[in-house]
């Protein structure tokens, strides 16, 4: 049997889009569809091995979806003759109410509109790309997949932030943790490359992609992560500063008149590894470091520094780690990044196999390390119809 889930991800300007099977976690088609809104969006639409680009005028996500629906049935198999069995959301916040997916009703989406108070850049745009696909799929099941809620089970004494009870109590104020679906399903994949069940198994997943997160995954379950009320908090990323003093914004503010949205946005949208080089691309980061640019090496050097820090702190808050997996774009390609994080790791119990490192993995790690260091390509869409069909079948 088989279990054709279209999953959606639909950002402010763009939507990606999969076909993919829940059961086999195969995808057999898919898309991106980016600078919605804008003069000319772009639509890149792939289904098996042919790959198709072209420009059209979408000026809004129904338009988005819209086109979608008509690549599917220019291109391979129409969406109505797939045997679809729903539709999926990935929904950025979950707050304290979503710890499991969700078939999505009237009710479940103003729930996720309430929740854009913590995620006002994602869960909108989330919440947009549900509107209408439920209007151009009305018989589907449409199912919510939410990224914070692998993250649910992160005890108080790591998810309690010690600030002012009613800014707990009255305004969610408290670690969430994001990239749950990636985090999931490494940290399962990760005791099956030791061979073992999640359940038999300690795992440090770090998730290094333009954002990026650590997870500490105690046989299976969460119970502490770097990411917080938002996915500002923690590591460098590629454009968000990850930890910094909070009060750095009220000197900012001080010192420059800089409005709270500024600030906002500066934090968001113009620092971390932006900030440090002009760039966000890790190849181009690199390739300046190896060729002398200083910022770049400083950079860099502060970035892996991050990782490892929480990587320390996570052996510490598990007793004890069986594996560490890095995953997503810097995480899976980037043998450079994963040899500065783990070089100095070895009084903790990895010791690095720098051949295994640079062809890939999965196994970086030498036979007798203590901990086993892996690389394991990350599946969030893959990830998201499992859940879903898991759901349905339920
Ligand atoms: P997103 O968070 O947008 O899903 P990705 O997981 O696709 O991001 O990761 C994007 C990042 O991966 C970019 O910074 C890119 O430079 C980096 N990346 C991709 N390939 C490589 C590589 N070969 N070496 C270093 N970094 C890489």
């Amino acid at each position: 049997m088989s279990a054709p889930v279209l999953v959606i991800n639909s950002g402010s300007s763009s939507i990606k889009y999969q076909l993919i099977d829940g059961e086999t976690l195969v995808a057999s088609t898919s898309g991106l569809i980016e600078r919605i809104g804008q003069s000319e969006s772009t639509i890149t639409h792939k289904t098996g091995a042919e790959k198709h680009v072209w420009n059209e005028q979408l000026p809004d996500h129904a338009a988005g979806l819209e086109a979608l629906v008509t690549a599917f049935d220019e291109f391979g198999t129409p969406l109505s003759k797939t045997g679809l069995i729903a539709v999926a959301h990935r929904v950025v916040h979950g707050g304290r109410r979503f710890v499991q997916p969700v078939v999505i009703d009237d009710e479940v989406m103003a729930a996720i509109g309430e929740l854009s108070s913590l995620a006002p850049l994602h869960n909108p745009a989330n919440l947009e790309g549900i509107q209408v696909a439920r209007k151009l799929f009305p018989k589907l099941p449409q199912v919510a997949v939410f990224d914070t809620a692998f993250h649910a089970t992160v005890p108080e004494r790591a998810h309690l932030y010690a600030v002012p009870q009613d800014w707990r109590s009255e305004h969610g104020v408290r670690r969430y943790g994001f990239h749950g679906t990636s985090h999931a399903y490494v940290s399962r994949q990760a005791a099956a490359a030791l061979g073992k069940s999640p359940k038999e198994v300690n795992v440090i997943v770090a998730h290094l992609g333009n954002g990026a997160s650590v997870s500490a995954v105690e046989r299976g379950r969460s119970i502490d992560t770097s990411m917080g009320l938002t996915p500002l908090e923690g590591l460098v990323m590629g454009t968000r500063s990850g930890d910094i003093d909070p009060a750095i914004i009220f000197h900012m503010h001080r010192q420059t008149g800089a409005s709270f949205a500024d600030l906002d946005s500066a934090l968001n949208k113009e620092s971390g590894m932006y900030a440090l080089t002009g760039q966000v691309d890790m190849r181009a980061i690199e390739q300046a470091a190896t060729g002398g640019d200083r910022d770049a090496e400083v950079a860099l050097d502060v970035y892996c520094y991050r990782i490892r820090k929480y990587i320390g702190s996570y052996i510490a808050a598990l007793g004890g780690a069986d594996a560490i997996a890095f995953t997503a774009g810097v995480g899976e390609n980037s043998p450079e990044v994963r040899a500065r994080v783990l070089e100095s790791l070895v009084a903790l119990g990895v010791k690095l196999d720098d051949e295994a490192n640079e062809a890939g993995g999965p196994v970086i790690s030498t036979s007798d390390s203590p901990i086993t260091a892996l690389v394991i390509p990350t599946n969030e869409e893959g990830e998201i119809a499992r859940q879903t069909t898991t759901l349905l079948r339920s």
